[in-house]
Formats: structure tokens, sequence, C-alpha cells
């Protein structure tokens, strides 16, 4: 970027270059036939009964703004379905919907951080909330996890990164990039941390209905003393394939949830309300179509994880969500963002570098299980005519 424009930018915009998300999916624009493992948005499409749900609302003219909050059956359902999996008893009011999870993250990092203030995150996670925070003019705090611990948090790595000037932590739980989850016990040593230094916890919950064996989510805000300090994140994205309808949710003590209601009315005024009758009918109707969905993603996952044995390429073991994350420095003797650039210009593969998601070292990739198994597969004997090549380089 020229100096002119550079400096015309604001400072906290740090990143003046073109992205690599950008990077390659221009690549890819050039390119048939490509294999894309890249983006978190499952190919599976959002089930009949929601789309038609939505359609219904179009046809009768759902299209104003709605109530700041969400519509209100939607909020009760979500307060409902919170409570069903074990999470904490919230009422519609203290719910907010938004347009996304996404959305959601900058309008409680700006509600809750103050300039100097210190946010913990998961490093490598899921990168926006790094971006939020230092909008607000926070300190991000990135705790480093590794193949020691599977890539997962623990209280002891977040209790090194705890500071007097430590607000906010946040817990992506499964993980993205990673794939990984902090089992029950873990996450109830992190929450008496919490108490212990009074700090807020985001937790990040849209993966929870995504984990494999015997993996279980325990909700945060449902643990002893933490219901007054934990905004739960999530949204209908993921477990319900519904990421163009742009619906998401946090919930939260009531008194924050009237000042955040209001940052967030002030960005988006309100949610598309066909996305949310359409979000209304995935928590109403029948939940068969989540669990096909896990069902699938499990499938995938072994056959890419049995794929990347073969290669002895290493990775943090899947346990929910659905990303495999995988050292692709050790295999070949190139840094991961290298041999992303050219798994997708020598082998027509799409996946990203784990630096994307804040991984300072730049060894790993994410991989999405977003295509059928044959496809997997096809990805899976692309990569390995790429690893050979670079290997006998
Ligand atoms: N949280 C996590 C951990 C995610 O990975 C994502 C998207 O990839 C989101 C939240 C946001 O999803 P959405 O804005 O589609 O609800």
């Amino acid at each position: 970027m020229s100096e002119l424009h550079a400096n015309r930018l604001a400072n906290r915009i740090k990143l003046k270059d073109e992205h690599i998300i950008t990077r390659m999916a221009n690549i890819a624009e050039g390119l048939t036939d490509v294999i894309k493992l890249g983006r978190g948005d499952p190919d599976l499409d959002t089930p009949a009964h929601i789309v038609k749900a939505g359609q219904d609302a179009l046809g009768r003219g759902e299209t104003h703004y709605g109530h700041p909050l969400g519509l209100p059956a939607l909020r009760k359902a979500i307060a409902e379905n919170i409570k069903a999996h074990g999470g904490a008893d919230y009422s519609p009011d203290e719910i907010v919907v938004t347009p996304g999870g996404q959305h959601a993250m900058f309008v409680i990092a700006l509600s809750l951080l103050n300039p100097g203030d210190e946010i913990i995150v998961p490093c490598p996670g899921y990168n926006p909330y790094s971006q939020a925070a230092e909008l607000s003019d926070a300190t991000v705090v990135p705790v480093r996890m590794s193949m020691e611990t599977n890539f997962t948090l623990t209280a002891e790595m977040v209790a090194k990164h705890i500071t007097p000037k430590s607000r906010v932590l946040v817990l992506i739980n499964p993980n993205n990039p990673t794939g990984t989850v902090t089992a029950p016990d873990e996450v109830e040593k992190i929450a008496k941390l919490a108490i212990e230094h009074d700090l807020i916890v985001i937790s990040d919950e849209i993966y929870a209905r995504l984990t494999y064996g015997n993996q279980r989510i325990q909700p945060v805000a449902s643990l002893p003393g933490m219901r007054e300090r934990t905004i739960t994140l999530s949204g209908f994205s993921k477990a319900y394939a519904m990421t163009g309808w742009r619906v998401g949710y946090f919930a939260g003590p009531r008194e924050l949830i009237v000042a955040m209601a209001e940052v967030n009315h002030a960005f988006a005024i309100s949610v598309a309300s066909v996305s949310q009758h359409a979000a209304l009918a995935a928590l109403t109707g029948p939940q068969e179509c989540v669990e096909e969905m896990r069902k699938t993603y499990d499938e995938r996952r072994k056959a890419l994880c049995a794929g990347l044995d073969a290669m002895g390429i290493r990775y943090a073991e899947p346990q929910g969500a659905f990303y495999v994350y995988a050292d692709v420095a050790a295999a070949t003797g190139i840094p991961a963002s290298q041999f992303c650039e050219r798994l997708l210009a020598e082998g027509k593969v799409m996946i990203y570098p784990g630096t994307i998601y804040g991984d300072y070292v730049d060894d790993y990739v994410r991989m999405s299980l977003t295509q059928p198994v044959p496809r997997i597969e096809e990805a899976i004997g692309r990569m390995k005519a790429v690893v050979d090549t670079i290997r006998a380089e």
C-alpha cells in the first residue's frame, strides 16, 4: 500500500495489504475444480422445513424492522433451548438476537472493554475476537496452546496470563480452528479462576451441538457463580447449516444485556425478520437434522484423519466443530502459509494457514470438513502429490 493511503487509514487498522484469504480466493477464481476446505461454511443445505418457514415469512410480508432485541418468540425458544442443553436459566429479555454471532463479538467487546483492559483469548482461536478487542483499544493477551494439551485451553495456562488488568476471558468450546474440546472439569477450573480474578467470560458455544465420540460441552453460565459474569454467544450458522441467513445471539445478566442491546441496536437496528422466523423453525422443528449433519461431519472427519495418518501428518485430535488442525510444516519443512498457497496453485485444494487464527507459529493448517467424503479423499490424493513434490525438492 502507498504511504499516502496507509496514512489515511486509522491507526487501529492493522492489516494494510491484501489478506491471505483474499489472495487465495483470487487465485482460486482463475482455477477450475478447486476443492474448497477453507471457509467454515457447511456445504450442506439448510433443512427444508427451515427454508419453508423463511419463505412463509416472506410470503406474509415479514419485511420490516423487528423488535430491537429480536423476535420475542425466537428469544423464548432460544432461552428454552439453552436450558434444555444444560445451560443457564435466561429470560427472553436477557437474550439479544444479532445478525450472526460474529456481529455479537464486536457488540460485546465494545460494551465491555476500556482502553488498556486486557482480554485473554485462546491462540489459535477465532480471530474476530482479537479484532473486536483491538477496535475497542483493549490489549489482546493470547494464550498459546500446543499439541501437548491437544490444542485445548487449560486453567493452568490461563492462570499464567492473568494480570491486574485482565477483564475478559474468551472461551471457544469447541474451538475454531483446532476442532478441539475443553473438557467439563477443565471448564470448571477456568470458571473458578474467573471468579477468583473477577473476570467476565465470553463463552462461545456456537459449535456445542457438533461434538464427536463421548465429548460433552459444559455451558459456562450454568456453573456456580458464573451466570452473572458470563456472556454466552451462539448462533444458527453451524448446527443448522444457516450461515447465509445471518442469525446469532448472545445471552447474559439482564443489566449488562440492557446496555449491550443499545449498542447492538445502534449497529444493526434489528435482524432480518425472515431469517428470524427461519431460526425459530430451526429451534422448534424436528432436531434430527442436527444429528444427521453431526454424523456426516463425523464420517468426513474420520476420512480426513485417515488420509493425514497415511501421509504421516500429525494433527490435533478433532473432537468437535468441523475442522482438522494439521502440522504440515513438520511434514514438509515449509511454513504452513506457503504450503497453503502451493497446495492451491499445484493441487487445487483450498485450506487455510493457522496464522489467520492468531497462531504466531506458521506450522499448522486448518482443513474444514465442508465437502463430501469422496471429495475429501480426492483432496487427500492431491495433497499427497504436493507433499511428495515438496519432500523431493
Ligand atoms: N464463533 C465461532 C467460533 C465461529 O467459528 C464463527 C464462524 O465461523 C462464529 C462464531 C460466527 O458465526 P456466525 O456469524 O455465522 O454466527
